[in-house]
C-alpha cells in the first residue's frame, strides 16, 4: 500500500486542511489521514495575467491559502500547526481559467464554453512544513513549502439548452469550479476522464501519496524536490522535518540548484541540515523546549485574553467606537491605566484586538474581527456566555485538578460545596449561576444548531424531541432547517421555567417545552430524537436508563440524532474533547465507534455521520425493525453502508 506507510508517518502529527471543501474532506478523510479542517481565509484574487500557465496559478493559490492558515494559527494561540494543505481546483478551456460561477448566468457561460470539448482541470496543492524557529518567537515559525499539481483531461458531452439549465437548476454548479462536479449530477455531463478521477473532484490523492512519501519515506525515491524557505528571513540554523531528506540531499537526488536558485530560500546549505528524530519534527533544536513552554504559557493567555478581558467588557466597549486610546478603556471599564495597558497589549500579542496608529500619532486599540464577531456580548454568534461560564465555573474547577485526577471526581463539592454538579439538581445554586450555565449552553447551541441541524435529510420526519433541549436554541435551528417539523424541548423544570430569558423575541409555535426528568419521567412521543451534548455526561450504566425508554417509546423507523464531539479512535483527538473530560463527574468522551456501540445495544442502527468543521459533529441513528436482519458493515465520513447479511 502506497498509503498506510505515509499516513502512520503522519500520526501524532498536527496536520491541517485549509480548505472548507467538503469533497477535499472526504477524500482525505477516506484515505484515512487524520487532520483538522481550518478553512483558509485568503482570497482568491490573484492577478491571473502575471502567469505564465494556468496552473502555476492554482499552485500559487493553494499556497497561499496554505500559508495564510499555517500563520494565523500561532498568531491567534492556535497550536502551530505541523503540516497544513492547501489546494485550489480550476479549469481551463480556451486559454481561459474557470473557477466557480459567481452566478446562474456564469455558470450557464462556462458549462456551455466547455459543452463538447476536451478541457483540462488542474489542482495546484501546497504542503507547508511549518517548524517554530528557535522556540524564541513561536508567532514566527519557519515555513517550507513543497507544491505540485495535477492534470487531468475531461471532455463534456454536446449539451443541450435544457440540459445545461436543468443542471444549473439543480444548483450543483454554484460551488463548483467550471461549474460542474464530476462526482454527482455533473458526471452524466461527461464523455470520458484522462488522468486522475479525484484531481477533478478537487484533490489528487495519488499525487499527494507520493509527495508524502518523497518527504517521508525513502531516499532512494527522492527526486527534484521543491522546497522554499518562505521566511525571507536569513537563517544561520536550518532544519529539516524530515529524517531522510538531508541523505536524499548528500545523494544529490535533491534538486539543489532549485532551491538555491529560489529568491526566498536560506543561506544555509542542506548538506548542514540537521538530522533529527521525528519526535522533534516541529523543532531543530533539541536543548529549547518550545511545546513545553506553548503550553505553559497558554492558561495565561486565555485567562488574559479571554476571561479577564470579557469579564471587563473589554471587547464590548470597543465594539461602540472605531478605537479607542488606552486612558478611554481605561475609563470605560473603570481599571487603572498601567492595567489597562498590559491586558490591551497581551491581547494585540495574541492577535485578538488591533493596536493602531493615528495620523496624529496616538495609539488606539480596535476589535479585530474575530473579537467583533465571537467576544462582543451582543453579538449573534458570541461566546460571551460562554466564556463567562469557563471563567467562573470551569477555572475554578482545573484550580483543583490534582484532587480531582487523585479522587476521579470533579471537585464540584470542593469549589462550590454543592454536592450535585447539575446546578438545577441542586437548589442551593443561585439563580445567577444558573442563568450563566444556560447562557454557555445557549451560545454553543447556537453556534452549532444550524450545522447539526443540516446535518442530515430529515424531510422524514415530522415530529422531534430534543432531549435535554436547555434555552430551545437547537430547537429553533431545527425548526428553521426543517420548515415540516415541530420540536419539543425536553428538560428540567427548572430549566424551562427560565427559558423566557433566551428566546422572548422568537414566537415559532413549532417549538414547545415540556418539563420533566429524562432518567424518571414520561418522556414525549417523537418520530426523532436529538440528544445534543447529553451522552457525553452521563456513564453507560446511567444511560442505559434513558436510552432504554427512548428505546421503548420509539417506533422502527424513529431517528435519533447524536450530537457530539467525535474522539478519534485513537481517542488523541481532538483535544477539547479530553481536556473538557477533566472536569466531568462521572461521563466520558466517546468515539463514534462508542457511540454507536452504546447505541447498537438498544437497537438503534448507525446511519450517517457528519462532521461539520463546527463545535460539534453528529451521528443519525435509526431505530431498528427487529424482523429486519439488515445490518451495519462499514463506515465512511458521510456515510454508513448497509448490507442484508443473509
Ligand atoms: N442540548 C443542549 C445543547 O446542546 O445546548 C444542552 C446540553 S447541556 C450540556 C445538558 C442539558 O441537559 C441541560 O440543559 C440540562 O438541564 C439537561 N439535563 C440534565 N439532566 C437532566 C435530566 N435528568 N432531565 C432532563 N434534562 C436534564
Amino acid at each position: 500500500m502506497l498509503l498506510n506507510p505515509v499516513i502512520s508517518k503522519l500520526s501524532g502529527k498536527l496536520v491541517v486542511l485549509a480548505s472548507a471543501s467538503s469533497r477535499r474532506l472526504e477524500i482525505l478523510t477516506n484515505a484515512g489521514l487524520r487532520f483538522e479542517v481550518v478553512p483558509s481565509w485568503f482570497k482568491e484574487t490573484l492577478d491571473k495575467s502575471l502567469f505564465k500557465t494556468p496552473y502555476e496559478y492554482a499552485v500559487e493559490t493553494a499556497k497561499q491559502k496554505a500559508l495564510e492558515v499555517a500563520q494565523r494559527m500561532p498568531c491567534k494561540h492556535l497550536k502551530t500547526p505541523d503540516i497544513v494543505i492547501g489546494a485550489d481546483t480550476i479549469v481551463t478551456v480556451d486559454g481561459l481559467i474557470l473557477e466557480k460561477p459567481t452566478d446562474k448566468q456564469d455558470a450557464y457561460n462556462m458549462l456551455s464554453r466547455l459543452s463538447g470539448k476536451e478541457h483540462s482541470v488542474f489542482t495546484g496543492v501546497a504542503i507547508v512544513l511549518c517548524h517554530d524557529k528557535n522556540g524564541s518567537d513561536t508567532k514566527n515559525p519557519d515555513y517550507k513549502v513543497i507544491d505540485f499539481y495535477e492534470e487531468t483531461k475531461v471532455k463534456f458531452a454536446e449539451l443541450s439548452e435544457e440540459m445545461l439549465w436543468e443542471y444549473i437548476n439543480s444548483g450543483e454548479p454554484m460551488d463548483k469550479a467550471g461549474g460542474y462536479g464530476i462526482q454527482a449530477l455533473g458526471g452524466m455531463l461527461v464523455e470520458y476522464v484522462r488522468g486522475d478521477f479525484l484531481n477533478v473532484v478537487g484533490f489528487p490523492l495519488n499525487h499527494f501519496c507520493k509527495q508524502l512519501g518523497l518527504i517521508f519515506n525513502s531516499p532512494s525515491e527522492c527526486p527534484a524536490h521543491k522546497i522554499k524557505w518562505e521566511d525571507s528571513r536569513e537563517s544561520d540554523e536550518s532544519w529539516t522535518l524530515v529524517n531522510n531528506l538531508s541523505k536524499c540531499a548528500a545523494n544529490g537526488e535533491v534538486d539543489l540548484q532549485e532551491i538555491s536558485n529560489s529568491k526566498d530560500v536560506s543561506q544555509t546549505s542542506m548538506q548542514e541540515q540537521k538530522m533529527i528524530g521525528p519526535d522533534c519534527a516541529k523543532c531543530g533544536r533539541q536543548d529549547v523546549p518550545h511545546s513545553i513552554m506553548d503550553l505553559l504559557d497558554g492558561f495565561k493567555a486565555s485567562k488574559v485574553t479571554l476571561f479577564t478581558a470579557t469579564k471587563l467588557k473589554v471587547f464590548d466597549v470597543l465594539s461602540c467606537s472605531e478605537g479607542l486610546t488606552l486612558e478611554e478603556v481605561a475609563g470605560q471599564i473603570n481599571a487603572s491605566v498601567l492595567g489597562t495597558e498590559r491586558i490591551l497589549d497581551a491581547a494585540v500579542s495574541i492577535g485578538i484586538l488591533e493596536r493602531v496608529k493615528q495620523q496624529d500619532d496616538t495609539n488606539v486599540y480596535r476589535n479585530t474581527e474575530q473579537a467583533s464577531r465571537f467576544l462582543v456580548s451582543d453579538s449573534p454568534q458570541s461566546l460571551h456566555g460562554y466564556i463567562l461560564h469557563c471563567n467562573d465555573t470551569v477555572w475554578p474547577l482545573f484550580s483543583h485538578l490534582e484532587s480531582a485526577v487523585r479522587e476521579g471526581t470533579s471537585q464540584h463539592e470542593r469549589n462550590f460545596g454543592k454536592k450535585n454538579e447539575d446546578v438545577f439538581q441542586d437548589e442551593y445554586y443561585s439563580k445567577e449561576v444558573k442563568i450563566r450555565f444556560m447562557n454557555a449552553m445557549h451560545n454553543i447551541a447556537t453556534m452549532t444548531g444550524k450545522d447539526v441541524a443540516t446535518a442530515f435529510d430529515l424531510s422524514p420526519y415530522k415530529t422531534a424531541c430534543d432531549i435535554g433541549g436547555c434555552t430551545g436554541a437547537m430547537a429553533y435551528e431545527f425548526t428553521k432547517a426543517h420548515p415540516g417539523l415541530s420540536v419539543i424541548v425536553f428538560d428540567l423544570p427548572q430549566v424551562i421555567e427560565m427559558r423566557c430569558h433566551f428566546q422572548p423575541k422568537q414566537d415559532n409555535d413549532r417549538v414547545l417545552f415540556v418539563a420533566g426528568d429524562f432518567f424518571k419521567d414520561d418522556l414525549p412521543k417523537a418520530d426523532l430524537y436529538i440528544l445534543a451534548r447529553i451522552l457525553h455526561d452521563w456513564s453507560d450504566e446511567k444511560l442505559h436508563i434513558l436510552l432504554s425508554k427512548l428505546s421503548k417509546i420509539s417506533m422502527p423507523g424513529c431517528g435519533l440524532l447524536v450530537s457530539e464531539i467525535f474522539l478519534d479512535e485513537e481517542k488523541k483527538r481532538p483535544s477539547r474533547a479530553l481536556l473538557q473530560a477533566l472536569s466531568m463527574t462521572e461521563g466520558k468522551q466517546r468515539s463514534t465507534t462508542e457511540y454507536s456501540d452504546l447505541l447498537k445495544k438498544h437497537g438503534f442502527t448507525p446511519k450517517l455521520i457528519k462532521y461539520t468543521d463546527n463545535l460539534l459533529d453528529a451521528m443519525l441513528f435509526v431505530k431498528e425493525d427487529q424482523n429486519d436482519k439488515r445490518t451495519v458493515l462499514a463506515c465512511s465520513s458521510e456515510s454508513i453502508e448497509t448490507a442484508a447479511l443473509d
